[in-house]
């Protein structure tokens, strides 16, 4: 399958002409044959947006998992919070998604303040009850932990539930490990647990290593708009147009 939109679109198409109703965490048990459609928002939410006014005009809705502690993006910043409000705005939920490699452990219930704080945090951010968790790159142990959030009032994405009792497949580090649509067809699973990154998608089909290039430019030049907006006279000490170590 190709990174494309229309790739993407198609692929939708292909679980609704198969059966598969979109469904979320909570009620998955009420259809037959379901999918769960699960974005993590690893790098970039404003290609997250983008991908979130696709899916509604598809019809479907997924939830989105922004990190709380990443280095890429705020979620506070006025420009993100207005892009969660209309991510939420085109019909997908928000959740958190959790970088446990932020924190230190300092015994084995480490994680339960942590996530608890996050999801109050975001759920001020957003304005509404955050009910799901999606770990950023999981751990064996973790994994394995398989942790109750909130003494199970809130899902963890990867509890066995999701993970053995559903066909989970991901599109992690730009691959998909198995064919996805022969999958869909061969309608050999009643229920799938689907990880699409919306980063690695385009207009066009680009390779991984354009996406990133793409992504690495745009981000010099959201530093030097943010220097601009900080800066009296940027352009005095630093023209835009001598970011030549872009090699452009
Ligand atoms: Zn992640």
């Amino acid at each position: 399958m190709e990174f494309t939109y229309d790739a993407y679109k198609n692929m939708i198409q292909l679980l609704r002409k198969h059966g598969y109703a979109f469904c979320d965490y909570w009620n998955y048990e009420e259809y037959d044959k379901s999918v769960i459609m699960r974005h993590d928002v690893d790098q970039d939410l404003e290609k997250a947006l983008e991908f979130s006014d696709i899916e509604r005009e598809l019809g479907i809705s997924a939830t989105y998992y922004v990190l709380m502690t990443s280095n890429f993006y705020n979620v506070f910043s006025g420009k993100n919070r207005e892009i969660l409000k209309k991510i939420c705005e085109n019909g997908h939920a928000i959740g958190l998604h959790f970088d446990e490699t932020q924190y230190r452990k300092t015994n084995k219930d480490w994680w339960k303040e942590a996530i608890d704080n996050e999801i109050t945090l975001l759920e001020q951010c957003v304005g509404r009850e955050v009910t799901s968790v999606s770990m950023h790159r999981i751990s064996k142990e973790t994994l394995a932990a398989d942790w109750k959030i909130r003494d199970g009032k809130v899902i963890n994405s990867y509890a066995k539930e999701f993970i053995e009792k559903h066909k989970y497949i991901s599109d992690s580090r730009r691959s998909w490990k198995e064919d996805v649509i022969e999958l869909i067809r061969r309608e050999q699973y009643n229920r799938f647990h689907m990880l699409v990154h919306p980063f690695w998608y385009d207009p066009n089909e680009k390779s991984a290593k354009e996406v990133l290039r793409s992504f690495c430019r745009e981000q010099i030049y959201h530093c030097y708009d943010e220097l601009s907006r900080n800066t009296r006279d940027l352009s005095e000490l630093l023209e835009k147009s001598e970011l030549s170590f872009l090699g452009e």
